[in-house]
């Protein structure tokens, strides 16, 4: 194999190794995005007990609000009974007073069940406050993790990024350039090797035994007559 194809094969594996490493880096940013999008499950689930237990409250509250009115509503009737000389007045008023204490005894009923679902929509807000807690500590660690994994991969990049430059430096200027138009056109596929069968690596098309024979006596620099990769032999 010419020095120069050999040279350029080995700046093709930096590059490939430059290349790999970019297109990771690109995915981690992605990467934290979609883990903290596994907190929004948890975080609903709290906004919803939340939310039964505002609604359960004002529920209480309104109950408490139309046993004061019927309290009130007992004390007047009572005052008036007290009041009164006619006796059937006074038994018609009776009667409204058992008929309101009989609401109002319903009512603290009905309370003290919305006061059992409050209880249980508290122990709901806690569950699901631990939940949430869990799935972001488990969200935190993965995402330091990635910004980890990231600042080695940024290491090894400018390791990787110097060495070639280290690379190019003994390279012809033309036929880097060549190498590099190859490199970027063809996906990382600039310097290929070329079978026994006459088969380029990157397109598989049979070359010439013209070029076959050229990229095996390193006379000159063949290309593959199909894509235009640089050619080797084994
Ligand atoms: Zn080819």
């Amino acid at each position: 194999m010419r020095d120069d194809v050999k040279q350029l094969l080995s700046l093709q594996e930096t590059d490939l190794k430059i290349k790999s490493l970019q297109a990771e880096l690109a995915k981690i940013p992605q990467l934290q995005e979609s883990a903290k999008t596994r907190l929004t499950n948890d975080e609903q689930a709290l906004a919803e007990a939340k939310k039964s237990y505002q609604e359960n409250e004002v529920a209480i509250k309104n109950i408490e609000l139309d046993i004061g009115t019927r309290r009130n509503t007992i004390e007047r009737l009572k005052t008036q009974q007290f009041e009164t000389k006619k006796n059937d007045e006074y038994a018609k008023l009776g009667e409204e007073i058992i008929r309101y204490s009989k609401e109002v005894d319903d009512l603290e009923t009905r309370e003290l069940e919305l006061m059992e679902i409050a209880d249980q929509h508290r122990s709901t807000i806690e569950s699901a406050k631990n939940s949430l807690s869990k799935t972001q500590s488990f969200v935190d660690e993965e995402i330091t993790e990635l910004q980890s994994r990231a600042d080695q991969k940024r290491d090894t990049l400018s390791q990787e990024e110097s060495l070639r430059g280290e690379k190019e430096l003994v390279i012809d200027e033309d036929l880097l350039a060549n190498y590099r138009r190859l490199f970027d056109k063809r996906n990382g596929d600039a310097v290929m090797l070329v079978s026994h069968e006459r088969s380029c690596s990157s397109c598989h098309v049979q070359v010439t035994p013209a070029t076959y024979a050229s990229a095996q006596s390193g006379g000159e620099i063949a290309h593959c007559d199909n894509c235009g990769a640089i050619l080797f032999t084994q």
